[in-house]
């Protein structure tokens, strides 16, 4: 995505404010070709696509108004649109605007051309140290943005990164991300990557999102991620417990296991603090300075 393209979708977004439109229907189907279906997603399907003036390449999100409504979740897909569009960090897949018409509500996003990084991970079974760092590095910076906005994601997982045309990681899908002031009580997200402080129920905060980090290391490096087991309630016990254990293969740095431990702590407050996370050696060591993993493994 060129900077040039971007400023354009921009200035039509704010002419259309200047216009005192703000708040109504900027976009319509018509301003854009649409191409290739990118993938399925819940709620409807995302195309490639680009906007007829400036040929800005996007992704498009459909999602159908009757099946929000079935399974009531507008009010999300309204905080989706809120936090994610106001959200500017090369980590974070851009929201560009939206619109909708009777039947569908179109999401206007930053096309990821590199796919989802679950894809990725089934690809090559485990990532190299370096890719495995270079990633967490890239959340971190981008976890650091929310958290200092306010925003907590919540539902880290590898399903909701893409991949961009340089290899850079993109956080996507704020659909459970929520704003900090009200510490929230609910339950979401698969269970594979809460913390016991949500498992359990209780109150949490932006260190959920630091959790989450830990447990998208190891399933970098190991492959799977650390609390697996075949029933959800043993899931919940591992969790609960902290049952952490380390495969003895493939072999990886006490340094990189390191790291993990000092994220996957049960209380939240002792969890390594992002811009710790940064300066940890193994970050230090192995992470590409670029943010961008260019490799194969
Ligand atoms: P779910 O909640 O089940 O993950 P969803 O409704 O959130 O589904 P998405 O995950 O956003 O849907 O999109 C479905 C698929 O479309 C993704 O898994 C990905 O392969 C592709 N996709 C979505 N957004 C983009 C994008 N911006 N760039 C490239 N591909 C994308
Ligand atoms: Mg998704």
């Amino acid at each position: 995505m060129g900077s040039d393209a971007d400023a354009k979708l921009v200035r039509q977004e704010s002419q259309g404010a200047e216009n005192g439109n703000k708040g109504e229907k900027r976009w319509s189907l018509t301003d854009f070709d649409i191409g290739k279906p990118l993938g399925r997603g819940k709620f409807g399907n995302v195309y490639l696509a680009r906007e007829k003036q400036s040929k800005y390449v996007v992704a498009l999100k459909v999602l159908f108004k009757n099946q929000l409504q079935q399974s009531q979740v507008e009010h999300q897909l309204r905080r989706e649109i809120e936090i994610q569009s106001h959200l500017r960090h090369p980590n974070i897949l851009r929201l560009y605007g939206y619109f909708y018409d009777q039947a569908r509500v179109y999401l206007i996003l930053e096309y990821a051309a590199k796919g989802e990084l679950y894809k990725e991970l089934q690809r090559c079974k485990v990532f190299s140290e370096k890719r495995a760092a270079t990633y967490v590095a890239s959340l971190a910076r981008a976890l650091m943005y929310c958290h200092e906005k306010h925003v907590i994601h919540r539902d880290i997982k590898p399903e909701n990164l893409l991949i961009g045309l340089k290899g850079e990681l993109k956080i996507a899908d704020f659909g459970w991300s929520v704003h900090t002031c009200n510490r929230r009580r609910t339950l979401c997200g698969t269970l594979d990557y809460l913390p016991p402080e949500m498992v359990e129920g209780k109150e949490h905060d932006a260190g959920v999102d630091v959790w989450s980090l830990g447990i998208l290391c190891f399933e970098f490096l190991y492959g799977t991620p650390p609390f697996e087991a075949k029933k959800h309630s043993d899931t919940y016990k591992r969790i609960v417990r902290v049952d952490l254990r380390f495969p003895s293969k493939p072999v990886i740095s006490t340094s990189a296991r390191d790291l993990i431990c000092q994220l996957l702590v049960k209380d939240s407050a002792q969890r390594l603090p992002l811009n710790k996370v940064l300066s940890h050696p193994w970050i230090v060591n192995n992470a590409d300075p670029s943010g961008v993993y260019n490799g194969h493994n």
